[in-house]
C-alpha cells in the first residue's frame, strides 16, 4: 500500500476505518432495506438542525456540495423573483456565478474576502430593491475561515418577509446551527464536512411548505429539489436516479458516530480546541493568522513567517512525507496557505504537524 497521510483540508477530510469499511458491502438500491436508510438519514439530518418533520424536510441530493446548491437556487427562486447573494469570498461568488450561467434572477452584495457579511448592509439592499425575494449567504466561507453571521443575517431577511437560503457546507454539525430560530429557510451541506462521511452527495434541509410552494420552477432535471423531494416522500426513501450507495452506507456510519462522539456540542468542541492549540502552536513558529475577526473552528489561514524564505510546495512535500496534507491558499494578495482541522484530526495530529513544521523552518532559518 501507498504511504498514507491524513487530510489537513476541509473536505474531503480524513475519515474513520469504520465509516470506510461500510463501502465494502454493495448494497441494493429499491429494496426496503435501503430505503429504510435514507429515511433514517433524513430524519437525523432535522434533528441535528433542530427543526421538526411538520415544518422542515431533509432532501439528499447526488453530486458535491456545489450541486446542492445550484439545485436549491436552480429550484426555487422563480423567474419573477429574484435572489441576493451575499459574498465575501469564492464560495459565495460561486453562487453568484450559478445564478448568473442559469438564468436566475440575482444581484450580488460583495464584501473583501476578509470583511463579514454586514446584516446592515442587506437590510439596505432590501430596502432599496423590494423585487428581491430571496438571500443566500454563505455561513463558513471556506476560502478564508470566516464565519458570517447568519444569525444576525437571518434576523433581517426575516423582519423583510424573505426567504433565507445558506450554504452551511464547511460548518454544519461542526458548529451548531438551530435553523428555525435564526430563520433559515434552506440550508444546504455536503457528506464530506463536518459529518465525517465520503464526497458523493449534498442534502438541503428545508421549509417543507417553501419546498411545496417552488414545484415547476426547477430549471434542471437531475438537480430539480421538488422532483427529488417528491420521489423520497412518496416513495418512502427511493432516490429518482442511481444513488450513491457506497456513500450512504458510509455517511450513516458518520452520523452514528457523530452521535458516540457527543453529537454536535462535543464535536464542536473538540474541532474549536484544535483550531485554538492550531493557531498558538503556528504563532510561536512565525506563522500568522490572516483572519482576525470572525474566525471559525474549520479552517484556518496561515501567512508565511517574515525572516525565513520558502515556498508553498517545499513546505507541502516536506509536511506530506511526514503523515499531512495542507491545502493552499486562495487569497492572491498575500502567499498564504490554510490548515483545516476538521475530521478524525485529535489534539495529539495538531501537535505532530505543527512539530513537523517547526522542524522544516528551523532547517531553513539554518541554511
Ligand atoms: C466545500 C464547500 C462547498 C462545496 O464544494 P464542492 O467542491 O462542490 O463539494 C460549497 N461551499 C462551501 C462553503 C464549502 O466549504
Amino acid at each position: 500500500m501507498e504511504k498514507t497521510y491524513k487530510l489537513l483540508t476541509p473536505g474531503p477530510l480524513t475519515t474513520t476505518m469504520s465509516v470506510k469499511e461500510q463501502m465494502l458491502f454493495d448494497h441494493c438500491t429499491w429494496d426496503d432495506d435501503y430505503k429504510a436508510i435514507t429515511q433514517w438519514i433524513r430524519a437525523r439530518l432535522l434533528e441535528l438542525a433542530h427543526v421538526t418533520a411538520d415544518e422542515y424536510t431533509a432532501v439528499l441530493m447526488q453530486g458535491s456540495g456545489t450541486f446542492g446548491n445550484e439545485s436549491v437556487l436552480t429550484s426555487v427562486v422563480g423567474n419573477e423573483e429574484k435572489v441576493l447573494v451575499c459574498s465575501n469570498g469564492a464560495y459565495g461568488v460561486r453562487l453568484a456565478q450559478i445564478c448568473r450561467q442559469a438564468g436566475v434572477p440575482s444581484v450580488e452584495y460583495a464584501e473583501p474576502f476578509d470583511i463579514a457579511v454586514d446584516p446592515e448592509k442587506v437590510a439596505e439592499h432590501l430596502a432599496a430593491d423590494p423585487s428581491i425575494t430571496h438571500v443566500a449567504c454563505v455561513h463558513s466561507e471556506t476560502t478564508s475561515g470566516l464565519l458570517n453571521d447568519i444569525e444576525a443575517v437571518g434576523r433581517v431577511v426575516r423582519q423583510a418577509g424573505k426567504v433565507f437560503i445558506v450554504d452551511a457546507m464547511s460548518s454544519f454539525a461542526g458548529v451548531d446551527i438551530p435553523m428555525a430560530d435564526w430563520g433559515i429557510d434552506f440550508l444546504v451541506s455536503s457528506a464530506n464536512k463536518c459529518i465525517q462521511g465520503v464526497p458523493g452527495f449534498s442534502f438541503i434541509i428545508c421549509r417543507r411548505d417553501l419546498l411545496e410552494a417552488s414545484r415547476g420552477k426547477a430549471r434542471s432535471v437531475s438537480l430539480d429539489l421538488y422532483a427529488q423531494w417528491e420521489t423520497m416522500e412518496r416513495d418512502g426513501g427511493k432516490w429518482r436516479f442511481t444513488s450513491p450507495t457506497h456513500v450512504v452506507l458510509a455517511f450513516a456510519q458518520a452520523l452514528r458516530e457523530l452521535e458516540e462522539e457527543g453529537g454536535i456540542p462535543a464535536r464542536s468542541a473538540r474541532y474549536a480546541a484544535n483550531q485554538k492549540l492550531l493557531v498558538e502552536r503556528m504563532e510561536v513558529l512565525g506563522f500568522k493568522s490572516f483572519i482576525k475577526d470572525h474566525q471559525d473552528p474549520i479552517i484556518t489561514i496561515f501567512t508565511m513567517p517574515e525572516d525565513v524564505e520558502f515556498t508553498f510546495a517545499e513546505m507541502y512535500a516536506y509536511i506530506k512525507e511526514r503523515g499531512y496534507v495542507l491545502y493552499p491558499g486562495k487569497l492572491t494578495e498575500a502567499e498564504t496557505f490554510r490548515i483545516g482541522n476538521i475530521g478524525e484530526i485529535y489534539e495529539a495530529d495538531i501537535l505532530n504537524v505543527t512539530a513537523a513544521l517547526k522542524e522544516f523552518v528551523d532547517e531553513k532559518r539554518d541554511k
